[in-house]
């Protein structure tokens, strides 16, 4: 698997413009309706005649633009965070991608492995792996610009901090498998695999009181034995990803080095020791690319 890398550091250069949803701009209808991109659409403007309830509805919608305006300020964004569609009704048929599918896949329906959902909506998912950083700051600042994500978590990383988890997880985010111990799956045997991934199973359960259905295997490696074993553990899906995204850099599976509708998006718990920055910055170089091109962050979840 190829990794193309881009620097887009250049390309933030609009950053000193600061957030283009000015408080003082939301005084006006005009931005009232197109600065958030949220999709309420369609709510009667207050004073047009409206059930009496209408007022209340626009002023809370206010409200609630003019915090997520001053969320995204506190968190030096270039944009307020787009907001995604409401979840699908129907959820899309999910298929493991051209290339990635391994033998009897579909006799044996095994979790397929994709790397981006099927969806006309302008969406990506956000995903983070491991669990080594802990930043309290990452929890708030998700939290407070209302992003949804999925954490793919490994044992060896969380056990030292299961409650940091705990608390994004009541935040309303999902927490996934990502073995006990991180090993390259493909040089385990079948039974050493299903030790990872059920091992796992039973750890989820027991802090968070859930056998998740979603498995990511660690460097997005597996063989037929990792599915096989990983649907025995009651694993349904097995999303890698289309693009990766570092503190000062994004990595593409595409040569052509751009997003895609439905694409999930790749990047670490990590912090200063691992990488020139903090999860804070990560998340504001995944935030602002994806907002300036028109995607907003939608829960992975809601689509499988
Ligand atoms: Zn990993």
């Amino acid at each position: 698997m190829r990794h193309v890398r881009q620097n887009d550091k250049f390309r933030a250069s609009s950053r000193s413009l600061a957030v283009r949803c000015s408080v003082a701009a939301l005084a006006t209808a005009a931005v009232l309706t197109g600065c958030s991109g949220s999709g309420a659409t369609g709510s009667a403007p207050a004073g047009q005649g409206g059930p009496a309830k209408a007022p209340d509805a626009a002023s809370a919608r206010l409200a609630e633009q003019r915090r997520m305006v001053a969320a995204a300020r506190k968190w030096r964004l270039d944009q307020v965070p787009l907001t995604a569609p409401a979840p699908p009704k129907v959820k899309p048929r999910i298929t493991a991608r051209a290339g990635f599918q391994v033998d009897h896949q579909e006799d044996e329906n095994l979790p397929p492995v994709f790397t981006t959902v099927p969806t006309d909506k302008k969406i990506v998912f956000l995903t983070i792996d491991d669990g080594a950083e802990k930043d309290p700051r990452f929890l708030e600042m998700m939290r407070e610009l209302k992003v949804p994500y999925t954490a793919f978590l490994s044992n060896y990383l969380v056990k030292d901090d299961y409650g940091y988890f705990r608390k994004s997880q009541a935040y309303g985010n999902t927490l996934d498998n990502h073995t006990l111990t991180h090993p390259y799956l493909p040089g385990l045997s079948y039974e050493q695999q299903r030790q990872e991934i059920c091992g796992m199973q039973d750890i989820m359960e027991k802090q968070y009181g859930k056998r998740p259905e979603v498995l990511r295997p660690p460097y997005g490696d597996y063989n037929q034995d990792t599915l096989r074993a990983a649907k025995s553990c009651g694993i349904k899906y097995a999303p890698i990803w289309n693009e990766e995204v570092y503190v000062d850099h994004w990595e593409y599976r595409e040569d052509d080095q751009r997003l895609r509708k439905g694409d999930i998006v790749l990047t670490h718990f990590r912090g200063t020791s691992d990488w020139d920055g903090t999860m804070v910055d990560d998340m504001r170089r995944f935030l602002n690319k994806v907002t300036r091109e028109g995607y907003a962050v939608a829960r992975l979840e809601d689509y499988l």
